[in-house]
């Protein structure tokens, strides 16, 4: 008889679910201008990072840090305007904060999946962490100009009572901000939590924070990736005590390192910095918006994000995307031949000198013979 290898046998544990994941893919920027992954495109000042590099040298790296990081959630309070009588819980990035939410909600209502909800085309590591965790993901469709569809989604609560609805405001891919009275009826009829997932707040400067106190079910998620500390890893989710203890006994002590800690409350004693670095990422990108509307052959869609999506409409999106890259240029493919982002691509606005690059870069390609 034909014997089992051992790495089948260790193998054939995995969940069949996890074996269909693809693995979130992180491109290979080397040499090329990163306009990928809306990250800010500005580094602190010299003054700032002098003094950083002596906080951080004084570390106690021998230590565990603060299992709370009690200090760093007061300065987020204070900088972010978290409600006094609401409570913060922080992750390893938001996207730690997303796979707790999830874990916390994990089971079986009866012989069917909880069921985590959102909207498509939207950010795809709440599907993946629905697969993760082993839930049902629904994705309710945008409409074509990626406002909320308010039948369906009426309809959708209504159908499979979600656990949790996502909602990213801004949304990415699409960069808009919904329709506020849409999304507070979401909060309204939502038979559990309803997330605002504010990640690209620096730049749309709308926020459902103050509403807080008005729903119970209300969490708001934010990050400090987006304002110019990706590699911090650094998220909040805020909301009532009584969910946020639920969701922090999930959280694994420690999760907040003792460097991020010491740079993120450094950091944001000089907030304003950032603040200045979000402005300019704002204004530039009215400019790159402007421009990119003026070439024909593209269809570009408004933003309150530091990014923007735009369609081709005469040349295959997967050539144009290879021939900015072989500019030098690195943007997103969104690698869809059909549906809501068909032909579509994504890019992050960096400073001026780059997005004169990219500018350069996808007027060839729109123009060249392919
Ligand atoms: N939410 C949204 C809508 C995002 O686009 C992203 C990152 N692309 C995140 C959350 C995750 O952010 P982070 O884990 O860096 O905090």
């Amino acid at each position: 008889m034909l014997q089992k290898s051992v790495l089948d046998k260790a193998r054939r544990w995995i969940r069949p679910r996890i074996k269909k994941i693809q693995a979130y893919h992180v491109a290979d920027a080397s040499g090329l201008i990163k306009l990928d992954a809306m990250e800010n495109p500005y580094q602190l000042s010299a003054g700032l990072k002098a003094q950083l590099q002596v906080r951080l040298s004084e570390a106690d790296l021998n230590r565990y840090p603060d299992p709370s990081a009690a200090v760093l959630r007061e300065k987020l309070r204070q900088v972010m305007q978290v409600p006094q009588d609401k409570n913060i819980v922080l992750g390893n990035g938001s996207d730690e904060l997303i796979q707790m939410l999830a874990m916390a909600v994990a089971d079986h209502d009866g012989d069917k999946d909880v069921c985590l909800m959102s909207f498509d085309p939207g950010f795809v590591m709440y599907k993946m962490i629905a697969d993760f965790v082993g839930i049902q993901y629904v994705g309710v469709s945008l409409t074509e100009n990626f406002a909320l569809d308010m039948e369906k989604t009426r309809a959708a609560i209504a159908q499979h009572q979600p656990a949790i609805i996502f909602i990213a405001y801004p949304n990415n891919p699409s960069a808009n901000c919904y329709n506020k009275k849409d999304i507070e009826e979401i909060i309204s009829i939502a038979p559990g939590m309803v997330v605002l997932d504010e990640a690209y707040h620096p730049f749309a400067q709308s926020s459902f924070m103050e509403r807080l106190s008005d729903f119970d079910n209300l969490l708001v998620m934010r990050t400090v990736s987006k304002m110019g500390l990706a590699g911090l890893r650094l998220g909040l989710l805020c909301g009532h005590p009584q969910i946020i203890q639920e969701i922090d006994k999930i959280r694994l002590p420690y999760n907040i390192n003792v460097l991020t800690q010491i740079a993120a409350e450094f950091v944001l004693d000089n907030a304003d910095e950032l603040d200045q670095q979000a402005k300019l990422i704002r204004d530039e990108r009215e400019v790159l918006l402007g421009k990119m509307k003026q070439q024909p052959g593209l269809q570009v869609f408004s933003s309150q994000a530091n990014f923007i999506l735009f369609r081709v409409l005469e040349k295959n999106a997967n050539d144009v995307f290879e021939n900015i890259k072989q500019s030098g240029v690195l943007i997103k493919n969104m690698k869809a031949g059909t549906g809501l982002l068909k032909n579509c691509l994504r890019v992050t606005v960096g400073t001026s000198e780059e997005n004169l690059a990219f500018l350069t870069a996808l007027l060839k390609a729109v123009n060249s013979e392919f």
